[in-house]
């Protein structure tokens, strides 16, 4: 099935697919033996920082053989593409999906650049995701004037042709300082405004009442990211101080059980 398709089914079952980003081979293990075990479909993403690292090329290979040997329902999404030519060499080597982060701009600019994308894209039968209003990232305050506005996402779905639509209500990239308030509000208007599939960027370290609440009020696609690299990475920094072990065979394993275990409980949370 389609991505849009399956979007198109989450959204109406008042449900939401998993986004995961994965980094390296241990991670997207870890991600595909948890959708594996219970059966649910998952998206995966790259960034750019995750393409450099991997290689396109391998990344895309990495991914799509993972997804035939788990024989799990997939697919790959370009997260937070900054650039028109970025997003061409990844649907050239075979993306289903691809997000343009014109975020930054203001609206009409925004507009102008994700509706090429959304062009280029069609040559594809690729889904397209945008971002209107601005989720911070690391570092960055998050006081409520990137919101998304209400009033702007008609005129922004319509101009632009986007299937997916990244809202800004009230979460953040990285870490969060404190805990992080929902504008449910806004998001319940947003829904009511569009069919386009809201998005919900920044979901890690989110409580799980408000993510469920969030699946509720219309988001159909939670994308997870720092929790994935975080889980990881403390847990092979305290294995690796814990034994004299030096086999890579043997550190990483229990540090991908924990992705696993993580990835099972976040796909439970938005998708059943
Ligand atoms: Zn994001």
């Amino acid at each position: 099935m389609k991505l849009i398709e399956k979007l198109k089914e989450f959204q109406e079952g008042q449900k939401a697919l998993l986004a995961t980003n994965f980094y390296n081979f241990e991670t997207l293990k870890g991600i595909m033996e948890a959708a594996k075990e219970i059966q649910l479909p998952v998206i995966l993403q790259l960034t750019k920082s995750s393409i450099q690292y991997m290689g396109l090329q391998n990344a895309v290979a990495l991914a799509r053989s993972a997804i035939e040997y788990y024989r799990v329902e997939s697919w790959i999404h370009l997260d937070h593409a900054d650039s028109y030519e970025l997003i061409e060499q990844c649907l050239k080597a075979g993306l289903d999906s691809v997000m343009i982060d014109a975020s930054e701009f203001p609206l009409e600019k925004n507009i102008e650049i994700t509706r090429r994308v959304v062009k280029l894209a069609a040559n594809y039968g690729a889904n397209v995701e945008a971002e209107l209003g601005y989720v911070a990232k690391l570092g960055q305050s998050t006081d409520k004037t990137g919101y998304t506005e209400p009033g702007d996402v008609d005129l922004f779905v319509n101009a632009t042709g986007v299937n997916a639509l990244a809202v800004a209500i009230g979460t953040a990239h990285g870490n969060y300082k404190e805990k992080p308030k929902l504008d449910f509000e806004r998001l319940r208007k947003i829904s009511q405004i569009t069919d386009a599939f809201l998005v919900l960027h920044g979901s890690s370290g989110v409580p799980d009442d408000q993510i469920i609440k969030a699946v509720e009020f219309g988001v159909c696609k939670v994308n997870i990211a720092t929790e994935i690299k975080n889980t990881f990475m403390y847990n092979i920094k305290k294995l690796v101080n814990q034994t004299d072990e030096i086999d890579l065979r043997k550190v990483f394993p229990p540090a991908i059980d924990l992705i696993k275990e993580l990835i099972i409980k976040k796909l439970r949370l938005v998708s059943m």
